[in-house]
Parts: structure tokens; C-alpha cells; sequence
């Protein structure tokens, strides 16, 4: 298992979660390092989304891997003098036997992997895979589309794809652990104020301590949206059990490297 605590403990600027022009990401690689530098970061992971098995523009293809194992190479070679370059990925949790466990992830020479889930099955159709991470206007068209208007069922799902993504492991680092509360906040208000959604974040907390891994607290949607995921009012439980955390901002953008981090940092602290 990597070692993240070692280098926070060291230093709060790392960043574990970066996309890559490989997947979704808005620029190469070389400009999150040169950027990160200009910061002063010691630490810079690499974490594009995964080859995966469904339909999605956002992840990398198979064919690309080694160009990105190249492309960190060449850049530990140019800048491995100023900053530490981590060789990762974001792997999709699609189903059993298909998510970060599976042999294929378990043998790519990673030096560390992000379990996250960003895709549940549609809701009269176990195996067609729908996309609940995107931006609300879609997810809305989704909810109508695939999951037949039951907002409840897309929570449930996402919780439990969770889970067994924790159970079935083979990753580090737990991705974005309560995602889907942005969607479905928006989609129906409240909800993720309820007991049973509540419940739901503990028991997968519970399951993540259960299983020794990390669990990131991610600032992506910060500036815009105002939501950490996990979501602020969580920070007091990952404390007090003295949760293995690290703060990442899961950037698409050089630019957005340290968007939220020193935030959520701070908020942390006065726990
Ligand atoms: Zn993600
Ligand atoms: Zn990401």
C-alpha cells in the first residue's frame, strides 16, 4: 500500500488526483509540472481515468497507456530534480471483477491507484452503465432516461457500488467517497440531510477504515460549488477516528492545482 501520510505529514503541497491530456484533462502533463514547480509542490500524482469497459470520451484508452508511462518518464528526467512525479491512475469501479482488482490494473507498473466510482447501472437494465458523474443537465436527462425518476435508487446504487469496490479492493486511495451527494442534493433538495443518507456515508467510512485505506478529501468542486467531497460536515468524523486523509484537487486544469486545497487544509486543522 503507498504511503501517503509520509509525505503529508512532510509537506501540504502534494497533489494525488491530476487528469492528463490522456483522459479528460485540459492540458499536458508538462504544464501541471512546470505549474506545480511555480508553487512550489513537492509532490505531483498523475492519476488520468482509467481504461474501462463501457462507452466514455472522459477515459483513457488501452493504446495509450505506455505513451503515458513514457510521458512521466521523460518528465522525471526533466524535473525529477525539483519534484517528486507519481505514475497513477484513476481506475473506474464498473462491477464485480471489473475495477481496480482485476488482473490487468493489479500488473500496470502504477505506483499507486485511486479506486472511484462514476458509473451505476441503469435501473431496468443491470448491464448498461450510465455516467452520474457529469454536469447536473445531463444528470437530470439521465434521471428521466435510465433510472426511471428514482433518485433514491441512484444514491442506494452508488453507495453500494462503493462498498463493493472497497470489499473487492486493489487500490490505495479512496476517490471522491460521496460524489453522487452533489447530483442528487440538486436534484432533490435535502436528501443528503436525511438519516438514511447519512448512514449510508458512515457505513462505507466505516468500511474504508475496515480495509486500511486512504480516503482523499477532494476539492474540485470547492470555488464553484462549495461542496468537498467527502462534504464538509464529515471532516469531524474522519478526525476523530484519525482517518488516513490526503487533500487533492483533482485538477483538469494547471492552473486549478491548489483550488480548494488550502481551504480544506485549514478546515481540518481547527478540528
Ligand atoms: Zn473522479
Ligand atoms: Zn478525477
Amino acid at each position: 500500500m503507498f504511503d501517503f501520510q509520509r509525505i503529508t505529514h512532510e509537506t501540504d503541497l502534494y497533489n494525488f488526483h491530476t487528469h492528463t491530456q490522456y483522459c479528460d484533462g485540459h492540458a499536458a502533463m508538462e504544464e501541471f509540472v512546470t505549474e506545480a514547480i511555480a508553487q512550489g509542490f513537492t509532490h505531483l500524482g498523475f492519476t488520468p481515468h482509467s481504461p474501462i469497459s463501457v462507452e466514455s470520451p472522459c477515459n483513457m484508452v488501452q493504446e495509450q497507456v505506455q505513451q503515458y508511462f513514457d510521458e512521466v518518464e521523460r518528465l522525471r528526467r526533466a524535473y525529477g530534480d525539483r519534484i517528486h512525479i507519481y505514475n497513477a491512475m484513476e481506475i473506474d469501479y464498473v462491477s464485480v471483477g471489473d475495477g481496480p482488482a482485476a488482473d490487468y490494473f493489479q500488473q500496470l507498473p502504477l505506483d499507486y491507484r485511486i479506486g472511484s466510482v462514476h458509473f451505476i447501472p441503469a435501473i431496468d437494465n443491470p448491464s448498461e452503465m450510465v455516467d452520474i458523474d457529469g454536469k447536473f443537465q445531463q444528470f437530470k436527462h439521465r434521471m428521466v432516461k435510465h433510472f426511471g425518476d428514482d433518485i433514491e435508487y441512484v444514491v442506494k446504487t452508488f453507495f453500494a457500488q462503493m462498498m463493493a469496490m472497497v470489499d473487492e479492493g486493489g487500490f490505495d486511495m479512496v476517490g471522491h467517497m460521496d460524489k453522487i451527494g452533489f447530483n442528487a442534493s440538486q436534484y432533490c433538495e435535502g436528501i443528503d440531510e436525511e438519516p438514511w443518507y447519512d448512514k449510508l456515508v458512515i457505513d462505507l467510512f466505516e468500511n474504508i477504515m475496515d480495509h486500511h485505506l486512504t480516503i482523499e478529501i477532494n476539492t474540485k468542486a470547492w470555488l464553484q460549488r462549495n461542496r468537498f467531497y467527502p462534504n464538509l460536515k464529515y471532516f469531524g468524523m474522519l478526525k476523530r477516528f484519525n482517518a488516513p486523509v490526503v487533500v487533492n484537487s483533482d485538477t483538469h486544469y494547471p492552473t486549478l492545482l491548489n483550488s480548494g486545497r488550502l481551504e480544506a487544509l485549514k478546515l481540518l486543522s481547527v478540528l
